[in-house]
């Protein structure tokens, strides 16, 4: 088997997508005023955002004259979710950013459901809660008794510049989350320093990081990854655009699920970084020599922090493994 078709038939997991990143242009064009170009700049290979502010208003530019109802969530995730089944994906977790929700006078109960109406059935899907950085959400405020209220919601990230407020001020929400069941993970290392990381995991009872990319050099940090079981849900190509780190080549991806870190691999924002989940392993075979074993491990590690009844759970990790062998008796 070429390496092309086991990537292709591997089970695969994407753990790191935000819903208001998987508009693809040519629907943001149909339902803008006609004065976008018929191929923006970003697309290119060798296209790099300024900084994060920067990615932030392109993200901004694309989801506004698409999402402005929950019809229109259907529509996007249905779409998405249709190139997720096209790889052999069979489960996603996606980020929903509540706090741009209620901004666009949308109800979030609404969103989730459309959201969920979209559901092929060989694909599992949870929505993930995201607050941004910029909001305040006391425990009291409307935001959060949403998200503590609103069925289908599994768990809850932080998305946004980590520079703009430490965990601390998300404290409150995350407790009462992880009291309800919620899976608790947060955007951190992406921006910042390992600090920022450090005090997420212990403040925030997270056990999932969406990046840990600026951890790479902390060997304290790494090893406390390792002890306390922490999940990394990395985004290589996302990280190279936004100049996170210099190359595909130097990401610590490789290192660290090769020192033992649980270590995921997603596409964060696929159209925007011109990427598919398949893309993103073939880039690491290609930039850091990714063996067969070490794609397989990468699902297997999906598999095992996803939200997942565990008969499934073993399940998916045996197919995994079957297709692992399948690989290397040929090779
Ligand atoms: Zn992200």
């Amino acid at each position: 088997m070429e390496m092309a078709e086991f990537i292709a038939v591997l089970p695969k997991a994407e753990m790191h997508v935000h819903i208001e990143g998987t508009i693809p242009w040519a629907v943001t064009r149909a339902h803008s005023n006609g004065d976008l170009p018929d191929v923006p700049d970003w697309i290119h290979d060798d296209f790099r955002f300024i900084d994060f502010r920067d990615f932030g208003t392109v993200i901004y530019r694309s989801l506004q004259p698409v999402l402005t109802s929950p019809q229109r969530y259907t529509d996007i995730a249905a779409a998405y979710f249709q190139s997720l089944v096209e790889q052999n994906v069979r489960y996603v977790e996606v980020s929903l950013s509540t706090s741009g929700t209620i901004n666009r006078g949308l109800n979030i109960g609404e969103v989730v459901d459309a959201i969920y109406a979209a559901v092929p059935p060989e694909l599992m899907v949870r929505v993930i809660a995201g607050i941004n950085r910029m909001s305040d959400v006391p425990l009291n405020s409307h935001e959060a008794q949403i998200i503590l209220k609103t069925p289908g919601i599994a768990g809850l990230d932080l998305h946004g510049d980590e520079r703009i407020k430490g965990p601390e001020s998300f404290a409150d929400i995350f407790q009462a989350a992880g009291e309800q069941g919620y899976l608790l993970r947060a955007h951190a290392g992406e921006l910042t320093d390992p600090d920022v990381i450090r005090a997420s995991i212990d403040v925030l009872n997270l056990s999932r990081i969406e990046h840990g990319t600026l951890a790479q050099g902390d060997d304290a940090l790494i090893e406390k990854f390792i002890e306390e079981d922490i999940t990394l849900d990395m985004c290589p190509t996302s990280n190279v655009k936004l100049c996170v780190v210099d190359s595909l080549a130097a990401h610590p991806i490789g290192e660290f699920l090769r020192r033992g870190v649980r270590v995921t691999c997603s596409t964060d924002d696929p159209p925007l970084f011109n990427i598919s989940l398949s893309d993103e392993l073939r880039l690491l075979v290609e930039h850091q020599q990714f063996t067969p074993r070490e794609l397989a491990q990468l699902q297997i590690n999906a598999f095992e922090a996803a939200i997942l009844p565990e008969e499934t759970r073993r399940e998916l990790i045996a197919e995994v493994e079957g297709c692992l062998a399948e690989m290397e008796t040929q090779q």
